[in-house]
């Protein structure tokens, strides 16, 4: 007699404990299980998923500037701006405009300006772990315009879609960083004696997406070719963040202000100016005779700045953060049930080096390695419980740095 097969894994009558009769095809006890599982997990991933975004459930700005205080030290106007334009992002999809007459609340994408090693990345970084709207960060450096070697300035939008789990209604309204932006100045003064790929060209590029198009993105990024298949996301209500260095702007802003420095009153304003941190009058102004196309300064109306770091704020830098340097040895150390502790001159000593090798908050960590690699070397196969970091260890083992850089 014929034996009746699951239709779905081939097995017999026989050897399954339940076979089940559709019209004309069968399925196994075993199958029944298995798409009862796929069901379940589809299920809950697509709640977790579609968790509602409510006004009532997003952070307020002060709730989110409280978040990056505990990871960024100082940077008070960036930190302000940011968490505005956050929540203004929120109010923006939460409230579309009801019909023609209503009001349209448009985006105010943001750029970050301020030496390297300030926090432009850490900021974004911080606000991605409390965003509830996918949040890509992406580097301007790798883009060229379409046809050169680089990547496309879509591919910052394929990034985007790989982070929401390629849902593209969660993709229209994210947030995307875009560090370095000042690698994509014009690189001349003269915008046409040669062939800008990766400067104007790619900003030209750029700005179709900040002012909002539908762009067809290929899923996996890089480069377009032809058989494959292409997602179209609308850019419309994507919020930009743009970051960058612009190394040398100072003396672009320090021009502007000696050029405006002509009639009644500028005296007095001149004194005033901190010639040590010109950052902090940057303008748009600046940003165009920087390199960037007018378009796209108009295109980011928000402009912070972040400022240089001084003795004070490395110190903070080292001990306060949530994820401070000190605190990660200080937990590495705990980890094998050792109290570590730091003299205060030793740590006055690490801001030290790291201004004089003027290394910045980078540098901080890379003294810390160095003071400290011993230690963890060490450590683990001793019976001592506690270690003191005095200043005479660690001016010792910090020697070796000293000596690689020809300072010593
Ligand atoms: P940028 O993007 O401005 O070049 P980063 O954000 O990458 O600089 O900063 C480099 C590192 O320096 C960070 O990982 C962080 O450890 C430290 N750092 C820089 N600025 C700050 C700050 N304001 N507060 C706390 N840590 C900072």
């Amino acid at each position: 007699m014929k034996q009746n097969k699951c239709s779905f894994c081939g097995q017999s009558e026989n050897t399954a404990n339940i076979m089940l009769r559709g019209i004309d095809a069968f399925i196994c006890d075993e199958c029944i299980d298995r798409a009862h599982e796929i069901l379940c997990g589809e299920f809950n991933t697509k709640k977790t998923k579609k968790r509602k975004l409510t006004l009532a459930s997003i952070l307020k700005p002060e709730e989110i500037k409280a978040v990056l205080d505990q990871y960024v030290i100082g940077q008070e106007d960036a930190k302000k701006y940011l968490s505005v334009a956050v929540y203004n992002h929120y109010k923006r999809i939460l409230q579309p405009p009801r019909d023609e007459n209503d009001v349209e609340i448009e985006k105010s994408n943001i750029i970050m300006v301020g030496e390297t090693g300030t926090g432009k990345t850490l900021l974004a970084e911080t606000i991605a772990k409390l965003l509830k709207v996918p949040f890509a960060i992406v580097d301007a450096t790798v883009l060229t315009e379409a046809g050169y070697v680089g990547e496309d300035v879509e591919s910052i939008i394929s990034r985007l879609l790989q982070v929401a789990d390629y849902d593209v209604a969660s993709t229209e309204l994210g947030i995307i960083f875009i560090d370095e932006l000042d690698k994509i100045a014009r690189k001349s003064a003269n915008p046409s004696i040669t062939r800008d790929v990766s400067g104007e060209g790619v900003q030209q590029a750029m700005l179709k997406l900040l002012e909002g198009t539908t762009v067809n993105v290929s899923p996996q990024g890089g480069r377009k070719h032809p058989e494959q298949k292409l997602v179209p996301v609308n850019t419309k209500n994507i919020l930009f963040i743009c970051g960058g260095a612009f190394d040398g702007i100072e003396k672009k802003i320090a021009s502007r202000l000696n050029t405006r420095a002509i009639g009644y009153g500028t005296v007095n304003n001149s004194n005033k100016i901190d010639k040590n941190n010109m950052m902090q009058y940057v303008s748009h102004v600046d940003l165009r005779s920087y390199g960037l196309i007018p378009e796209i300064v108009g295109r980011l109306p928000v402009l912070t700045c972040l400022h240089p770091l001084d003795r004070m704020a490395l110190r903070r830098i080292l001990t306060e953060p949530k994820n401070a340097i000190i605190k990660q040895y200080q937990k590495l150390f705990a980890i094998d049930k050792i109290k570590l502790e730091f003299d205060d001159d030793v740590l006055d000593y690490i801001v030290d080096k790291s201004i004089e090798f003027k290394l910045g908050a980078r540098g901080l960590r890379s003294i810390c390695e160095n003071i400290m690699t011993d230690a963890m070397f060490e450590a683990p196969s001793k019976q001592e419980k506690e270690l003191r970091i005095t200043l005479k260890y660690a001016e010792e083992k910090n020697y070796r740095l000293a000596r690689k850089l020809h300072v010593a």
